[in-house]
């Protein structure tokens, strides 16, 4: 871990003045299952006077406030729509009906499940949103978790090329009954993009927003780059590693965000669709690059992967960088982030 702490240090931050008016905004929140972040630079928010405005602290024309619940807004419109835990998103609606017939969809769906599809066949099936055929049975709060028996019947059922996609009619059918689908994987950094975009065509210029571990960010954090932490994956509240970063995306998968330990063994949230067990061979990995959902969904792609494979599949993708931390704790970089 030293050589990029050591980097850590190389930036020695230059102020700026601004203007009395120009000032950061920053606001956190909790919005599917996670808490999320926005920061950005606005030039003159007139009213909010130098303070981060507090939500129904200020009045309604303020365009810091407006931009907040642009982000927050659109957040829950995409977890409505696509968490498998409420009844009535789309995404459950699919699990629902697609076993049965073929189901129309929305074409921010249907592109989004096109793109998981893309990751699946690049990963040889590594990401493959039919992992929750079997993933479904485990809830981490509770401690609970499907034995031999119960995946061994449901494994059949993870496997991505179930799910058909028709691009004449918008439609996903699955050919398997026993299928599942869940977006967890990706639907995080779909979010901040758009968030982002939205960001972007209201004028923004340096923004940051993520949520949980994934993060994307806008420009640069005038005149300096950004610094993004990487958790240390076995000290809670300690940072492995902060990579400085502008105009790019980084995702973080871990081991140690939603898991329970049962006689030694870690069970948690990333599971291996090969054998519907949590995947075992790191313990945190975080791929940058420019597009915030190919690098969620490619993180947690290269953790299913490991070391070694994991490497060799980013080393294809010149578009993208990992740092992986295996199971001793040493931080290996892809080739791009070693000059
Ligand atoms: P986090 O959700 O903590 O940001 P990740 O981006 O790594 O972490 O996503 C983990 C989530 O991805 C899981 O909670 C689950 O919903 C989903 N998932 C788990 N295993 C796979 C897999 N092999 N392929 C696709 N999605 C997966
Ligand atoms: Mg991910």
């Amino acid at each position: 871990m030293e050589k990029i702490i050591n980097i850590r240090f190389l930036y020695i931050f230059l102020f700026f003045s601004f203007s009395a008016n120009a000032q950061w905004v920053k606001h956190s929140f909790e919005v599917m299952g996670t808490l999320s972040q926005v920061e950005f630079w606005l030039d003159d928010p007139k009213t909010t006077q130098g303070r981060t405005p507090q939500l129904g602290t200020i009045g309604n024309d303020n365009r810091a406030l407006a931009l907040i619940q642009l982000v927050k807004q659109e957040m829950i419109r995409i977890d409505q729509k696509m968490s498998p835990y409420k009844e009535k998103s789309e995404l459950s609606k699919i699990n629902r009906e697609a076993p049965h017939k073929a189901v129309p969809i929305s074409v921010e769906l249907f592109d989004l499940l096109n793109v998981a599809q893309d990751i699946s066949i690049l990963s040889d099936g590594s990401f493959d949103i039919t992992y929750a055929s079997v993933g479904y049975q485990y809830d981490f709060r509770e401690k609970k978790r499907p034995n031999q028996t119960d995946i061994n019947q449901t494994l059949p059922a993870i496997n991505y090329t179930s799910v058909i996609l028709n691009d004449k009619d918008n439609t996903v059918y699955f050919t398997n009954d026993a299928v599942k689908i869940d977006l967890g994987g990706i639907a995080k950094g779909y979010a901040v993009k758009r968030c982002l975009s939205l960001l972007a065509k209201a004028g923004i210029k340096h923004a940051l927003v993520s949520a949980g571990g994934d993060t994307g960010l806008l420009g640069d954090r005038h005149g300096r780059p950004w610094l993004v932490g990487i958790k240390h994956p076995r000290a809670e509240y300690k940072t492995a590693v902060n990579i400085p970063l502008e105009n790019e995306a980084i995702s973080t998968s871990g081991d140690y965000e939603r898991y329970f330990i049962e006689d030694g063994v870690r069970y948690h949230h990333i599971i291996n669709p090969k054998t519907g067990d949590s995947s075992r061979k790191v313990m945190s990995v975080s791929v940058i690059g420019k597009d915030p959902t190919y690098v969620d969904a490619l993180s947690t792609t290269i953790f299913v992967k490991g070391l070694s494979d994991g490497l060799a599949l980013i080393e294809k993708l010149p578009d993208f960088e990992v740092i992986i931390i295996d199971n001793e704790q040493r931080m290996h970089y892809s080739k791009g982030l070693q000059q």
